[in-house]
Parts: structure tokens; sequence; C-alpha cells
């Protein structure tokens, strides 16, 4: 129960909720107006292979140029306005725009992952927009993932699984996201038409902490069954990167190796072999 009908009868908000409105409506002052000045930009963060050490690709982060508040916070009052659709388009269009741009400069580019919100299945266009991007960009549907959530099967699951099912035709692999932070049922890893798992960063932190690595190594084994390739995410220093090699993961992403960067960074990095 949110609200409470006080003894007269009126309804009131205890403080923690007045500042709790205070700051949603202020975030979404922060996203209107990024929207219509177009504040946002992106970082990215390398994913590297734990078997040759080189990066084989990179997540597209969302920031807000004006402050400093986390997408953690923010997507969901995106996703809640609805706004997350212009928002996801104008990632999608400058994720490729920027990859045409490393081509250009002659660089060797990875594939780049775009987040993906369940609000965004009511964009019945998004497929097409991305199609007519990779033509005008020429860029190859190799060079972009989609990273999804279970949530994205939570409305109903055989639409959800149609409008999947068309990044496939596109050729556009896919990857799940937060795995092992919902209910992460062994079904999603079976019939998601997805490439790669990615362990949430808080399911490695736990089971590391609690001397339990054989859950993480059970995980691995689990997604390797259904040909998936997981990526460990939240690596922070070298003895969890160890641990993790140890569990046969191929993939990591984490501060340990980058902090998301800007696109310039980026060029520094993108041939950088880690031991
Ligand atoms: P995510 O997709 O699971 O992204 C991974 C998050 O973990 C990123 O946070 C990344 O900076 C952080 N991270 C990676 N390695 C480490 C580490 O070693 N330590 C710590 N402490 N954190 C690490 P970020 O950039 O704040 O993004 C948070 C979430 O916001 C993302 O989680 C994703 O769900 C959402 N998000 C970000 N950009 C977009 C976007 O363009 N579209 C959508 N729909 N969601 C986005
Ligand atoms: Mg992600
Ligand atoms: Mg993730
Ligand atoms: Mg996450």
């Amino acid at each position: 129960k949110v609200k409470e009908k006080g003894k007269n009868g009126y309804l009131y908000f205890n403080e923690d909720m007045i500042k709790a409105l205070n700051e949603k409506a202020k975030i979404e002052i922060l996203l209107r107006e990024a929207i219509r000045e177009n504040n946002f930009k992106l970082v990215y963060q390398p994913q590297i292979s734990l078997i040759t050490g080189k990066t084989v690709g990179f997540e597209a982060l969302l920031r807000m140029k004006n402050n400093e508040y986390s997408p953690d916070v923010f997507i969901p009052v995106a996703e809640e306005l609805g706004t997350i659709v212009a928002i996801g388009r104008w990632v999608a269009n400058e994720v490729i725009k920027q990859i045409a741009s490393w081509q250009k400069d002659g660089l060797d580019v990875k594939p780049v992952a775009i987040n993906f919100s369940p609000r965004q299945l009511n964009d019945r266009g998004f497929h097409k927009y991305l199609k007519d991007l990779l033509l005008e960009y020429n860029v190859s549907t190799d060079f972009i993932e989609i990273e999804v959530t279970e949530n994205i099967l939570i409305d109903n699951i055989d639409e959800a699984l149609n409008y999947l099912n068309k990044f496939k035709e596109l050729n556009i692999s896919m990857a799940l996201d937060d795995f092992g932070t919902g209910f992460s049922s062994i079904n999603y890893l079976s019939s998601l038409p997805i490439s790669k798992v990615k362990l949430d960063k808080s399911v490695i932190w736990r089971y590391l902490k609690e001397n339990k690595e054989d859950v993480i190594k059970t995980i691995i084994q689990l997604s390797n069954c259904f040909d998936l390739t997981l990526v460990a995410e939240g690596i922070e220093d070298k003895s969890t990167a160890q641990i993790l090699k140890h569990c046969g993961c191929e993939i990591v992403q984490g501060y340990y190796y980058s902090k998301p960067v800007d696109s310039e960074t980026v060029k520094e990095m993108i041939d950088k072999t880690y031991s």
C-alpha cells in the first residue's frame, strides 16, 4: 500500500515519498531536456577474451551529459515515460554511426552490444530502422549485438520471441543480460534466440564472497551445454579474473580491464592485449 488515507480522509504523503517523487520528477525533466537538446552520450566498455587477452567486443552504455545520474536510475524512468523508444533509436543510430567512423579510421572494429529494453517491443519498426542504418553506414550486421533481459518475456512470451527472432533473421546476434538476478530459468537458455549469456556482477560477487565458485562454474557449464558463451561482468581485480578463468569462463567485462570509456579512448585500446 503506497498511499494511505489519514483520519480526516485526506491522502497524505510522507517525507520519503515526497523526496522520491521530486527525484523522479527531476529525472523526467532532465530526460526530456536531454532528448530535446541531444544531451546523451555513449561510453563503451571492452569485453576481453580470457583465452587470448584480446578485446573481443564492447558494450555501449548510455550517459546524460549534464548530470551524473546512473542509467540504473534514469532508464527505468525513461521506460515508464515511454521515451525509451526514442532513446533506444538514438543509441542504435549513434552506435552504428560510431562503428562506421572507427572503420573509416582504419581500426580493427569489434562488435558493439546495445542494450534493449522490454518497452522497446512496442517499437514495431525497430528492425527496419536498424537494417536501414546498417545499409546507410555500410556496417555489417556482425558488428552489432542486442542485449535483452528475461523481463522481455514477462508480458507475452510468444510476441516477444517473435520480435526477437526478427533480429536473428537479420543476422544480428543476441545476449541474455543480467542472468542470475531474476528467475533465471534454464528454459530461457534453450528457448531464447541468443548466443551469449551475461552473468550479472551481483551473482559473481555474491558467490565469490561466499567461496562458492562451484556455483559459477556450474552456470558456465550449463550455458556451454546450450552452446552459449558466458560473459562474466563486474571483474574488478586480477584474482577474480583468475578464478573465472579456472571456472572455464571465456569472456569478461569489468573495471579491472577498463571502465566504460568515450569513443576516442576506444581507438587507443581496441588492439590492446591484456595479460
Ligand atoms: P548492464 O547492461 O548490465 O551493464 C553493465 C553495468 O555494469 C554498466 O553500468 C557497467 O558500467 C557496470 N560495470 C561493468 N563492470 C563493472 C565493474 O567491474 N564494477 C562495477 N561496479 N560496475 C561494472 P551502467 O553503465 O551504469 O549501466 C547500468 C544499466 O543501465 C545497464 O546494466 C543497463 O541495464 C542499463 N543501460 C545502460 N545503457 C543503456 C541503454 O543504452 N539502453 C538501455 N535500455 N539500458 C541501458
Ligand atoms: Mg548490458
Ligand atoms: Mg549486464
Ligand atoms: Mg545489469
